[in-house]
């Protein structure tokens, strides 16, 4: 199995290569030369498995020689271990076929611990055997930068940086970031938005001779061990709804369009997922686009759901390269046009999106006032961002056909929106209920590339 770039021009590489590198040197995303199906009775044989089972059959195809059965059956393991809820990705019902799949049960209480605690090991295992070391940097609307503290910190072989927005994430995603002890972490606060972080991030690796200097590693969702890891619970939960034998739609609360990405690789492996919504807050340039109005990206609109804040959503990279027909120069002119304001979808590409993908939108009252109906018809809290979900799924949803929409974030990771639209302070789970009281240890740095380099190169363990 070998992974070639969205922009057809750098060179095709192994899954170790890809995961360790992360955004290709060309500037483009890497994606499978092929997507490995699975047959009809090997979905159907995950019914009532652990999660760690159908985590080894979903993602062994991809994975190449990279490591042996053995071995990967014990890094999945080994990532799993961590979570506070022994299903992994358990669901509850909403209403008549309309479920909730909670994938807030890992170390930092959002989603992104599915991929990042598996790309923890990953590195780890493949870091270890070859003696290398490499520097990590993400940049964070909140949620990766935390994941991957926790997944990074105390590894011998990795030095990690994250970029968030200053005084744009919640306090305890902030918290979660800058009060790990441990000397390989560091917390950066940028002064700019979320965009501005990517956007650095991206000049770093656009930076070869930095890049090389430091070994640069990138973990954000543009890295297809991410991608890879979330296709998991798609099987999962239809699986456990009646899959293969029953189609299955999905709604997923989407920024950088990495977990509905997934949610098409799971489609494209063989499971029979009939709609998937992208659900996008008032930041609602997807739904934009693919309700046919092109890419053009504008200001940035602080919202509760923070996570969702974006206009350059990365991974849609992706779903332009197989909507395009799989052709490089095309997506490389693209995202030329994106970075002097955006571009329009030619017709073939719009018809293969609109194919897959449909799309809707949450105002920040609607968002609020899901979160107070649900509590009231349901007794469930949701973030903000489930929030968007369950709206925008309500929506587009039909009867007869089970809809699992994605639950993002655990509420008390967003504790100020909730409390807003319900009157309830949701707790901490009890592993965690001290975290207000850790001391923090934070970088506040200009939104600067040459700053950026400078400190980073300076804090370098070796
Ligand atoms: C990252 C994140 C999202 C958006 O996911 P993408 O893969 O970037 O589309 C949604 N909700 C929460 C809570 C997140 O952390």
């Amino acid at each position: 199995m070998r992974y070639t770039s969205t922009r057809g021009t750098a060179p095709a590489l192994t899954f170790e290569e890809a995961m360790l590198t992360g955004l290709a040197r060309d500037g483009g995303l890497y994606v499978p030369e092929e997507i490995p199906t699975l047959t009809h009775p090997e979905i159907a044989a995950m019914a009532g498995k652990p999660y760690e089972d159908v985590a080894f059959n979903v993602m062994r195809p991809f994975i190449g020689d990279t490591f042996t059965d053995a071995e990967f059956r014990s890094l999945i393991a080994d990532t799993y271990a961590s979570f506070g809820h022994t299903a992994r990705a358990p669901m509850v019902q909403l209403a008549p076929n309309h479920f909730l799949l909670e994938l807030f049960h890992g170390p930092t209480l959002a989603f992104k611990d599915f991929a990042m605690q598996l790309i923890g090991q990953m590195f780890k295992k493949a870091l270890g055997r070859a003696g290398e070391r490499v520097t990590i940097v993400g940049a964070t609307s909140g949620d990766t930068g935390s994941a991957a503290i926790e997944a990074f910190k105390g590894l011998d072989n990795v030095d990690v940086f994250i970029l968030y927005p200053h005084g744009r994430v919640s306090e305890v995603q902030r918290r979660q970031m800058t009060t790990p002890t441990e000397s390989n972490v560091h917390a950066l606060a940028v002064d700019g938005d979320f965009d501005d972080c990517q956007a650095r991030l991206k000049d770093m690796f656009n930076d070869f001779e930095f890049r090389d200097a430091v070994k640069l590693a990138g973990v954000n969702s543009i890295n297809w061990g991410r991608v890879l890891a979330q296709v998991v619970y798609y099987f999962s939960s239809a699986v456990s709804l009646g899959a293969p034998d029953r189609r299955v739609s999905f709604t997923v609360p989407t920024g950088n369009f990495g977990d509905i990405f997934a949610g098409y690789i799971a489609k494209r492996m063989g499971l029979p997922i009939d709609k998937l919504v992208v659900a996008t807050n008032q930041n609602d340039i997807l739904d934009r686009c693919l309700k046919g109005q092109g890419y053009h990206k504008g200001p940035t609109h602080p919202s509760i759901s923070p996570s969702m804040d974006i206009q350059v959503s990365s991974n849609f990279e992706r779903a332009l390269f197989d909507a395009y027909g799989r052709d490089g120069n095309a997506v490389a002119q693209l995202m030329q046009e994106l970075g002097e304001g955006g571009f329009d979808v030619s017709q073939g590409a719009m018809q293969a999106l609109q194919d897959v993908y449909i799309s809707g939108r949450a105002s920040e009252e609607e968002t609020s006032a899901t979160i107070t109906n649900r509590l009231a018809t349901t007794g469930e809290l949701l973030c903000p961002h489930s929030a968007v979900g369950v709206k925008v799924a309500d929506e587009k949803r039909d009867p007869a056909t089970p809809m699992i929409t994605l639950a993002t974030a655990h509420p008390a990771k967003f504790p100020d929106a909730v409390e807003a639209a319900t009157g309830i302070r949701p707790p901490l789970p009890a592993r965690m209920a001290d975290l207000f009281e850790r001391d923090e240890r934070v970088t506040r740095i200009a939104n600067d590339l040459d700053a950026l380099k400078s400190h980073i190169k300076g804090h370098l363990a070796s």
